[in-house]
């Protein structure tokens, strides 16, 4: 009953003229998206109203990476929900573990911006993830659960069905180190089961769990065959795309 996400981060990559090459390519090999997957793509800012314009007969869509969770304001540099709908976003990525790293972001800030993300009808795809120092130490599945209970709180029984979460391990992001389809099915099983405690079963069977962390071509077939992974939050591979396509076609 789950539909599988195949979604492009393409992070600080590809302004208005790249972005135009790649989508070009991109709906070359993908003129038509197969009904059982959504695919997305997640240009910087600035490319977004390229992506939306190119895309507008396709049935891919497109999110942001980030929003701000004020409304707007005096906030130099900052981009809002209601702006990012309005450019014709219907996703954005929140709490990625670079803008966790370099940026500052918080459990708190991350759900500061669900919350607003969900308010504009933008589905926030919520990412969560352990560095490698916390996966040697076993506190992964405690740290995951962390970071969802506070991604997810006072997100209603009605929001949540909108939302989406990222499973990915730091230390498989732009690594070329992926977890092995045992290693992500035991945590998008586990994060399941700690959604199903916070709302319920049924709830936890319907929200989409994704996979980031170096999935490509060569392994998206094991990792997409997991019955708790029901897509991929896709860095390097989206930005090529003949393996973005691939992946879509994996999906399939
Ligand atoms: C990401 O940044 O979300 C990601 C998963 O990157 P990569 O696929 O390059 O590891």
């Amino acid at each position: 009953m789950r539909r599988f996400l195949i979604a492009g981060n393409w992070k600080m990559n590809c302004g208005p003229y790249d972005a135009a090459e790649l989508l070009e390519g991109l709906k070359e090999k993908k003129a038509e998206v197969d009904e059982n997957v959504d695919v997305l793509v997640c240009p910087p800012f600035v490319s977004i109203g390229m992506a939306v314009n190119y895309l507008h007969d396709t049935d891919i869509q497109v999110g942001a990476q980030n929003l701000h969770f004020e409304e707007n304001g005096a906030y130099t540099g900052e981009v809002s929900g209601s702006m990012i709908a309005e450019s014709g976003c219907n996703y954005v990525i929140i709490g990625h573990s670079e803008r966790r790293q370099y940026f500052g972001e918080t459990d708190t800030t991350v759900n500061k911006r669900s919350h607003k993300a969900l308010e504009h009808k933008l589905a926030p795809i919520i990412c969560v993830g352990e560095s490698l120092d916390q996966r040697k130490s076993g506190e992964h599945y405690d740290l995951v659960k962390n970071q969802v209970t506070a991604a997810l709180f006072d997100i209603s029984k009605e929001d949540i069905l909108d939302v989406v979460i990222a499973y990915e391990p730091i230390w498989a992001i732009g690594t070329g180190e992926t977890a092995s389809p045992e290693q992500a099915q035991e945590m998008h099983e586990h994060i399941r089961k700690v959604i199903g405690g916070l709302y319920s079963e049924d709830t936890a069977d319907r929200i989409n769990i994704l996979y980031g962390g170096s999935m490509k071509p060569a392994n998206a077939k094991e990792l997409l065959s997991q019955p708790d992974v029901d897509g991929g939050l896709i860095g390097g591979a989206s930005l090529d795309a003949e393996s973005f396509s691939e992946i879509i076609t994996i999906a399939e």
